[in-house]
């Protein structure tokens, strides 16, 4: 079998992606004498039984056993695993066909008929419509917070808020929330944190140690890294991993063994893709603000970017999703903007290896949007980024042009 790699020394993040989820007996069989580098594609609906007291007896615990197709196979365990392994604190991790689908589990595990929610405002809108209909007609109440209110969202809580619901920083408008200051809050009451660390990842921010309860993921972005699966997932925190394991298995959710192993070989890159992708789009950003046809420039690693504090304070890291503004740009002149790029895609989702440039115009209900109607989203590649900053300057171009 494969020699354990045994050693005092805290392992960082590299060491740790190389090898997470790789248990010996999800990647060898003794009797091969050997163990694969990467866990096989275990496929399964049924599993068969020696006897039916074998049966029987399985069905007892059935986490991390052959039981059911449902519930796993060491293919989807090694990547559960792996997630795990790179947030301090988590006691496991629960699989979703797409990250939409972790965030409703999340909710409806957690909020019943009379319970009230409070969402940030810059949430991804699917997290929105989420609460503003399913939740809504369960008789759950929706409030949306101010994404820069800190401490303050104690003024907000009611006798029944169980969920504080975070995004930082938020996907389109990238304010970057003081999630210290709201676990602070949350924890003084009783209630369940949960964020959207779809940006950052474990790698740039680790959620449950700045306190969080349940640390979201759309899977189908920075882990995959190649648009080509849909993903999402829950790593979880030891008081609340009961609850949650349950109420998946009751709302049957189940990943494939052929996208699991996607994810995983995504993740063993996900240091260095993200590191490159991250030192592009800040470069570009940084091109961007000092052009006089730009308005604002959204990147939280620069000083205009409402919450830059928090994030120099609690991010090791940037990654490669920002916006910006056309200055006395309206939809029409930006849609021109968009179309004249060669290089950027024009697409959903984000942190693939191909950039990717999209309109974005954010909702609201707490505090408006006041940034005008030409915002920019852009997703950085692993392009050249002088090319990427080429393909800009000709778009700026012809949309004067
Ligand atoms: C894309 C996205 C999601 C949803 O993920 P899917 O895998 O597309 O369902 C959730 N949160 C954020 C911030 C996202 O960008």
């Amino acid at each position: 079998m494969a020699k354990s790699q045994g050693g005092a020394r805290a392992r960082g993040h590299n060491s740790k992606l190389v090898a997470a989820g790789r248990r010996p007996e999800w990647t060898g069989d003794p009797r091969l004498g050997g163990g694969i580098v990467n866990p096989p594609l275990w496929r399964a609906s049924t599993i068969l039984y020696d006897n039916v007291a074998d049966l029987d007896a399985r069905g007892q615990d059935t986490h991390d056993k052959l039981y059911y197709g449902r519930r796993g196979t060491p293919t989807v365990w090694a990547l559960a695993d792996a997630l795990t392994g790179m947030e301090d604190g988590a006691a496991g991790t629960l699989l979703f066909p797409s990250g939409v689908a972790a965030i409703a589990a999340a909710l409806l595990a957690l909020l019943s008929p009379g319970d009230h929610l409070l969402m940030v405002d810059s949430a991804y809108e699917p997290t929105r419509s989420f609460c503003d209909n399913f939740l809504r007609r369960m008789g759950i109440e929706t409030s949306y917070y101010d994404p820069m209110i800190g401490a303050d969202i104690a003024m907000l809580i009611q006798p029944n808020t169980k969920v504080i619901f975070t995004e930082a920083p938020g996907s389109l408008t990238f304010e970057v929330q003081d999630i210290p200051a709201i676990v602070a809050v949350a924890k003084g009451h009783g209630i369940v944190t949960i964020l959207d660390n779809s940006w950052a990842s474990p790698l740039l921010f680790p959620a449950l140690v700045k306190g969080i309860d349940i640390s979201m993921m759309s899977l189908s972005k920075y882990i995959g890294g190649h648009s080509d699966a849909m993903m999402g997932s829950l790593t979880i925190n030891a008081a609340l991993w009961p609850k949650l394991r349950q109420n998946t298995y009751l709302l049957g959710q189940a990943v494939s063994a052929d996208d699991a192993a996607l994810m995983l070989r995504g993740l063993r890159t996900l240091d260095v893709r993200l590191e490159r992708q991250g030192r592009g789009a800040l470069a570009i950003a940084k091109w961007l603000a000092a052009r006089d046809d730009v308005g604002m420039v959204r990147h939280p690693a620069l000083s205009e970017c409402p919450g830059h504090e928090f994030f120099m304070r609690d991010f090791t890291g940037a990654s490669g999703l920002f916006a910006f503004t056309l200055k006395n740009g309206g939809k029409a002149k930006r849609a021109g903007f968009i179309d004249a790029l060669t290089l950027f895609g024009i697409g959903f989702s984000w942190g693939g290896f191909e950039s990717l440039a999209v309109p974005a115009d954010p909702p609201r209900s707490a505090v408006p949007w006041t940034g005008g109607d030409a915002l920019v989203r852009l997703s950085i590649g692993l392009e050249d980024v002088e090319d990427l900053i080429a393909d800009l300057s000709g778009a700026f171009a012809a949309m004067e042009g």
